[in-house]
């Protein structure tokens, strides 16, 4: 009997996965033994770490933007639909045309900005979040001359360093334009630091004095009144903005909410070490879509199939899985538009953030590029 493996999301996560296992699982897939299915509900792949990059006008949009059927492996059949249910007690998924069955489920539905998480937010607020709002965002900081930017950031979001470095490359920018001292800088946070983690707000701190890039932490949004231009915090205060960049609460795939797979914000339940969605022996999942404790980054998707992956190849060739997940994450820090800092860490081992280099930034430059041989499985 062919086994199946079924991947469903067709982003970062789910297309390296797809192809790394098309590509070690090639013998078999021509033998008729395995065959390995991504399902994906759109053909346009963004590599999403580049919206920084348009939103600051420094790459055209198409940059980032590749057809998902151009990347993926030959050995993987490629599927566009859009999943509406997980049924993982029947081992079968349901879009509203067809179902799939599979012997193994690898979920990468990732995650995404809920604008209607605050009252006001959606009409009042700018993001870099999304494809539309970087291209909009980039169209109004081009234009602007003066005045004020407002940051406000709620959790759980993905990409935690994004906030940071947009305000400093935010700052840089305005210093290249000539009219740093007319624009006000201002970033908040929800809890008493700049960053959630603790080495990532020390780093940033020194830099926010230096540049006068104002900050206010304990910053909770309640409301935006987008008439008149105010944010309202959850103690009434009210901060007017010319221009408010908002990285709002983000949620998992409504897919997973509907399946009842999710927490209350819809990130399904995951073994820290297996990544196997808990009392599933047969789900595994990986990227933004877990609950786990960890950053939702790209790099994290790409250190959770370099277990999930050899784990499935073990079964399906009657060996063991002994890959565990370490908690790994990788991120670049943007400084500014021309240097950058780095971090790497794990469940064990906290973050310390590396000298700031220009090197380190055009390290960041050359992985937007490598990133679609990752996104192949090839790197
Ligand atoms: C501004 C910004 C900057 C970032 N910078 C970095 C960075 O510097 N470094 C880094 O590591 N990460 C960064 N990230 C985060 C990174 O892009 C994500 O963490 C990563 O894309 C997660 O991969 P994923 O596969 O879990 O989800 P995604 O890549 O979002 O893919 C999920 C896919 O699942 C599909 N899907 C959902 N539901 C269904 C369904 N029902 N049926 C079929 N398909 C479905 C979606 O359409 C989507 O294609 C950044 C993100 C943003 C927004």
């Amino acid at each position: 009997m062919v086994k199946r493996i079924v991947v469903l999301g067709g982003g970062s996560g789910g297309t390296m996965t797809a192809n790394r296992l098309g590509r070690q699982l090639g013998q078999e897939i021509k033998n008729g033994e395995v065959e390995v299915v991504l399902i994906a509900n759109t053909d346009t792949h963004i590599y999403q770490p580049g919206y920084l990059f348009i939103a600051m006008n420094e790459k055209e949009p198409e940059h980032f933007i590749r057809k998902e059927n151009r990347l993926v492996h030959r050995n993987v059949k490629l599927v566009f639909d859009d999943i509406v249910k997980i049924d993982k007690d029947q081992n079968v998924l349901h879009s509203a045309k067809q179902k799939y069955p599979y012997d193994y489920l690898v979920v990468s539905t990732g995650s995404h900005p809920d604008f209607n998480s605050v009252p006001g937010l959606k009409e009042g607020s700018d993001n870099f979040y999304t494809l539309d709002g970087a291209i909009k965002l980039r169209d109004k900081l081009a234009n602007m001359t003066e005045g004020r930017i407002l940051l406000t950031v709620d959790v759980p979001h993905k990409c935690p360093a994004a906030p940071l470095e947009i305000i400093l490359m935010l700052d840089d920018y305005f210093r290249k334009k000539g009219v740093r001292d007319k624009v006000e800088l201002k970033y908040t946070y929800p809890i008493n630091r700049i960053h959630s983690l603790q080495p990532v707000a020390d780093w940033a701190q020194p830099q926010f004095e230096k540049r006068n890039i104002l900050s206010e932490t304990f910053f909770n949004l309640e409301a935006v009144d987008p008439e008149r231009k105010v944010a309202i915090t959850m103690d009434g205060e009210e901060h007017p903005f010319d221009i408010l960049i908002s990285i709002p609460a983000h949620t998992g795939a409504p897919v997973i909410i509907d399946s009842r797979l999710g927490d209350e914000d819809g990130f399904i339940p995951t073994d820290r070490y297996s990544l196997k969605m808990e009392e599933s022996d047969n789900v595994y999942v990986v990227g933004d879509a877990t609950n786990l404790p960890i950053s939702k980054a790209g790099s994290t998707a790409h250190y959770q199939t370099e277990v999930v992956v050899p784990n499935i190849i073990n079964r399906i060739k009657g060996r063991p899985e002994t890959a565990r997940y370490s908690g790994k994450v990788a991120c670049f820090l943007e400084n500014s538009l021309e240097d950058a800092s780095m971090i790497t860490f794990d469940y064990n081992n906290p973050p310390a953030p590396a000298t700031t280099s220009d090197l380190l930034h055009w390290f960041k430059s050359v992985y937007n590029e490598l990133y679609w041989l990752n996104a192949r499985g090839i790197l």
